[in-house]
């Protein structure tokens, strides 16, 4: 990737968006462009026309989303499906316009169908029926990967997408309704560590198996995929690693030292009961994770604890 050229992150004070920063700082690119969500609103697509024909970005990735965990995305489809919808248009052709050469649009492995072969590859999409507890997001996320698909073929613009697994780490989002599994876990753990509750609550029966990627891992695979010439138009990114949400709870469990014992309550859903993506593609061009998940979640750990002693933390949506 060109360190030079100006790079628009959408959705920078995310847990995407801020880590995509800090691996732009990290390579020294100096000319970065934010916009808070006051400032500009990217399901309103005039504002969004006007933000990028007055700073004209060279590159633009999109983190930005309405984002949560099976609580939310379950309560809430039309929202989802409508706010994402609209961001992903809003940015793919108001970049466009703007003469946007280069453009990174992230979704998520969701958009793969509920019972895709696993490891999934790219060319399950679109094969089966989707997981329905997250079905307006994952249209969403389909629209703006084949937006990128279609501009790119249609206008010769390099729009391309990639899939990340389940993300977590610094900056994520504490919220126990509508957060997603490892946040909230951590969370329940260490309220019931400090406050010595004999139980924590955990939802569905404990075994779908999930795949976790650390964000710092997913940012160094975008800027990985920005530097390629001619990039697939879809690349999955995931660790490669698949745990139960059980043994994903006896780790946090371990990481914050609770005594808890847990009970799990089937009446909450499980979800799709295995998302594994197959990473091989983005593998063959060289990019590789580096956190492994007993670290990443020790890292989180202790990131927690310091931000909620900071007040510097987001317990909610
Ligand atoms: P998903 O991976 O898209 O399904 O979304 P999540 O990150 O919310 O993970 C959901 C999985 O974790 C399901 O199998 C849930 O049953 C399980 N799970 C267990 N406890 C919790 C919890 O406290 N919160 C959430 N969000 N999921 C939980």
């Amino acid at each position: 990737m060109d360190t030079k050229l100006s790079y628009y992150v959408a959705g920078h004070r995310g847990m995407v968006g801020s880590a995509v920063v800090r691996a732009l700082q990290r390579r020294g690119c100096d000319r970065i462009l934010t916009a808070t969500h006051r400032e500009l609103d990217l399901t309103d697509q005039a504002a969004t026309r006007a933000w990028f024909a007055a700073n004209k970005p060279d590159v633009a990735v999109i983190a930005a989303a309405r984002v949560g965990g099976i609580g939310a995305n379950s309560a809430a489809n039309a929202t989802f499906l409508y706010e994402n919808v609209m961001i992903a248009a809003n940015v793919v052709e108001a970049a466009f316009r703007a003469d946007v050469g280069r453009l990174l649009f992230l979704g998520s492995s969701c958009i793969y169908p509920r019972l895709a072969p696993q490891p999934i590859p790219e060319d399950a999409l679109l094969t089966g029926p989707l997981e329905k507890t997250n079905e307006g997001y994952a249209l969403a996320k389909i629209s703006g990967l084949k937006l990128c698909e279609f501009y790119r073929r249609d206008f010769g613009v390099c729009y391309h997408a990639l899939m990340p697994t389940n993300l977590y780490g610094t900056g994520d989002n504490y919220d126990v309704v509508g957060g997603h599994v490892l946040p909230t876990m951590i969370r329940k753990f260490e309220v019931a560590r400090t406050t010595g509750a004999p139980e924590v609550a955990l939802w569905g029966t404990g075994t779908p198996l999930r795949e976790f990627l650390h964000v710092d891992d997913l940012a160094e695979a975008c800027l990985y995929a920005l530097g390629l010439d001619n990039p697939p138009d879809l690349m999955n990114v995931g660790s490669g690693r698949e745990v139960t949400i059980r043994q994903l709870a006896e780790m946090i469990r371990t990481a914050t030292g609770c005594q808890a014992e847990i009970r799990w309550d089937a009446s909450k859903p499980d979800g799709t009961p295995r998302k594994l993506c197959d990473s091989s593609l983005l593998r063959s061009f060289g990019w590789a994770p580096k956190i492994d998940l007993e670290e990443g979640i020790s890292r989180t750990v202790a990131e927690y604890r310091a931000a909620l002693a900071s007040g510097d933390i987001r317990l909610g949506h």
